[in-house]
This record gives structure tokens, C-alpha cells and sequence, in this order.
């Protein structure tokens, strides 16, 4: 929220009581996930059952919305179409190139991938995005290549700080 909208507060209680009469009509599940493999971390999932419930969604008419067109939907009013979800990826491991991306691009699904950019201080290369976990994270060749078909990108944090607490300098 910017100081303009606070200035003149008539566009944005607008905008925010027909997110609310929307949220009547109807709500829209966003399924998030961090890194895909195997282990038992709290940010694993695992690629199989990845491709498998990607896989049933899709058999099931189930269709991704991406967040521009989320906030169309809002602004117009309109309700979201039936079997409409959202996929956000958090971080940007490595293994959303390999695993997740690949099952997306094959039934058709978008997705929004929210990248820890920031200073890479463990290794020289620039190519990859700094690892906040010890894993492999993406790099911006992979970045480049989502983009061009279709993956929308975010800011996420620079590391994973509990924001209540958090430094204003992190
Ligand atoms: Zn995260």
C-alpha cells in the first residue's frame, strides 16, 4: 500500500470491499511448496506425489489461474471460474527446474515462483541463486527459460527470517 492510496483511501476500500463480496462468491486454494525431493524437511515435497496430484487435478478439469489474472477477476468483479487453483513455489531450489517444472509444463499449468535473490557470499558464480538451506538453488538461465514459457516470478525475502522479530537491517 503506498502513501497515495492512504491519501485518498476512496480506490482502495473500493478495490478491498469487492475482494470481500468475492470472497463470498467463492474462494481459490493456492498451493505452495518449497524444494521437491525426498527427505523429511518441512520444505520437502515429494516429486512423485507432485506429479501424481498435478496429474489428478488436471484429469479432474482443474485449471491454474496466474496472480495477474487473479487480481483481474477481483477488479472486474467476476467470480473465478470453477476448478481454479493457484501453484506458488517458494525459494527457487533447483528441483523446481528439474522436477516441478517439466510436470507443469506437460498438463498445461502455470505457476508463481518466488526467488531469494541476494548476495551469493558462499560461492564466486552469480549463476545460481544463494542457497538459504545448503541446497542447489536455480540459476538464471533456468530462471530465463520458465519465464519464456509461461512461470511467473516474485520476490521472496532473503533468507527465511521470523518477521515479527526480525532487524529492520535482517
Ligand atoms: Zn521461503
Amino acid at each position: 500500500m503506498n502513501k497515495k492510496s492512504f491519501d485518498n483511501p476512496k480506490p482502495f476500500y473500493n478495490f478491498a470491499s469487492r475482494a470481500l463480496d468475492q470472497s463470498r462468491i467463492g474462494s481459490l486454494p493456492i498451493l505452495t511448496f518449497h524444494d521437491l525431493n525426498d527427505r523429511s524437511s518441512a520444505i520437502s515435497f515429494s516429486p512423485r506425489v507432485f506429479h501424481h496430484g498435478i496429474a489428478k487435478l488436471h484429469e479432474s478439469g482443474y485449471k491454474t489461474l496466474r496472480l495477474a489474472e487473479i487480481v483481474d477477476y477481483m477488479q472486474e468483479g467476476k467470480p473465478f471460474p470453477n476448478r481454479s487453483f493457484v501453484i506458488s513455489l517458494d525459494d527457487g531450489n533447483k528441483s523446481v527446474f528439474d522436477k516441478a517444472f517439466p510436470v507443469l509444463q506437460r498438463y498445461g499449468m502455470s505457476a508463481t515462483i518466488f526467488l531469494t535473490v541476494g548476495e551469493n557470499k558462499k560461492s564466486r558464480s552469480t549463476d545460481r541463486l544463494p542457497s538459504i538451506a545448503g541446497g542447489s538453488m536455480l540459476s538464471w538461465k533456468e530462471i530465463m527459460e520458465m519465464h519464456c514459457r509461461g512461470i511467473d516470478f516474485g520476490a521472496h525475502t532473503l533468507n527465511h527470517p521470523d518477521n515479527p522479530f526480525a532487524s529492520r537491517k535482517g
